[in-house]
């Protein structure tokens, strides 16, 4: 199942267990997450932060992830980059995520951005309360 893992970049087993987590994952996650769901795969004991932080950092230079940071916080979280992308709306007060079902830059995305300039990418903040700490 090699076809799974992109080409342009040397897939470890450390690499591949990452994108394997972000793969599955339903939202983005830090690092922080990362390397938590990371320990406790077969090959555990073998990471460290440092190791996601490594491997996070190549990822993006190879546009495998995309990056976001939520409300000029420090930490980023990724996604796999799928060609497609999901908004999330974030709690203030838990900082949970919920997805948006639609972009509304998809126009702008998708061609009719401004002339003589090249769009790659947009980002987008949302936040509120969630229905359980609204309460
Ligand atoms: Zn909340
Ligand atoms: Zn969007």
């Amino acid at each position: 199942m090699e076809e799974k893992y992109p080409k342009g970049i040397k897939w470890t087993k450390q690499r591949k267990i990452v994108y394997d987590i972000l793969d599955l994952a339903n939202s983005p996650m830090s690092s922080a997450e990362i390397y938590e769901e990371a320990t406790k795969t077969a090959d555990g004991e073998n990471f460290a932060l440092s190791t996601i932080y490594r491997i996070m950092a190549a990822f993006e230079e190879q546009s495998l992830v995309i990056k976001t940071t939520f409300l000029g916080e420090e930490t980023g979280l990724y996604e796999l980059n799928r060609g497609e992308h999901t908004h999330f709306a974030i709690c203030l007060k838990c900082h949970k995520r919920v997805p948006l079902d639609t972009c509304p830059f998809m126009h702008i995305q998708y061609g009719k951005g401004p002339k003589n300039f090249t769009i790659t990418g947009h980002k987008l903040e949302i936040y509120g309360y969630c229905d359980k700490c609204r309460a």
